[in-house]
């Protein structure tokens, strides 16, 4: 699904350049689950934000599904990550003056969806999240479980074919942190590929495989468990 071949990323801001990432290659096949940990400040958003096509490599190239990213116009690639990608952040994301329910709807909005079509599309991953009860609240009612339990729903509602999760656990406590990831580890045994960035020990044992990222480089990749194996 995912090949990365010799990419490197730098951030030019006034005197100072920065290389984000340095020459990195990465493949990831339909239906893993990929961990990426590392320092903070070590590539590993920068990574994700291309992966999710929210930002442009300065070299190398990135061939998404058969698609190489490179060579299409912003368009193409609005319409690429259209219903095939979801992300998931850290700190949620979600529009505060929007309730639950139209948080979700968005995206199908975006696919012009009818109106009856996105409300049993809606309807049917909140109450698969457990958040069915709290559709007409808005984000800041919610508990932090609650409104990434939102963030995802809104992630999955396109059923889209890969979520890029950016430490999701990182602003929860381990009872909402564990709960996060088994819904993710079952979206994944479903056949979503995902690709998530993590600082934590516990939730990289939910992948298939660890990449580690230092300086921009990959230094080490580990095999936890064979894809299809059971947690
Ligand atoms: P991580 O997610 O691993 O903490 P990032 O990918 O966010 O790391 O950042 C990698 C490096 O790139 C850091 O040195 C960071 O300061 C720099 N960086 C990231 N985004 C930008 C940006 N938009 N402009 C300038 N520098 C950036
Ligand atoms: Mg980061």
């Amino acid at each position: 699904m995912i090949t990365i071949k010799n990419l490197k990323k730098s951030f030019r801001t006034e005197e100072v350049e920065t290389l984000a990432l340095n020459n990195v290659n990465l493949n990831v096949a339909e239906g893993e689950f990929v961990a990426i940990m590392g320092p903070s400040g070590c590539g590993k958003s920068t990574l994700l934000n291309i992966i999710g096509m929210l930002d442009n490599p300065t070299e190398g190239s990135y061939n998404f599904a058969g698609n190489e990213v490179g060579g299409l116009k912003e368009s193409q690639r609005t319409q690429l990550r259209k219903g095939n990608l979801g992300f998931v952040f850290q700190s949620f994301n979600l529009i505060d003056e929007l309730t639950v329910y139209e948080n979700v709807e968005l995206p199908l909005i975006y696919l012009k969806m009818s109106k009856s079509e996105r409300k049993e599309k809606v309807m049917k991953v909140l109450e698969r999240m457990k958040i069915a009860h709290r559709s007409k609240h808005f984000p800041q009612q919610l508990s932090g479980g609650q409104q990434q339990r939102v963030a995802i729903s809104r992630a999955v509602v396109t059923n889209p074919k890969l979520i890029l999760a950016d430490e999701p656990t990182g602003n929860l406590d381990s009872k909402n942190g564990i709960e996060v990831m088994n819904l993710l580890t079952e979206l994944n045994q479903e056949g979503t590929t995902i690709v998530m960035v993590t600082h934590s020990d516990r939730d990289s044992h939910y992948a298939h495989r660890i990449v580690n990222l230092f300086d921009g480089q990959i230094v080490t990749e580990s095999q936890n468990r064979a894809m299809g194996a059971v947690v």
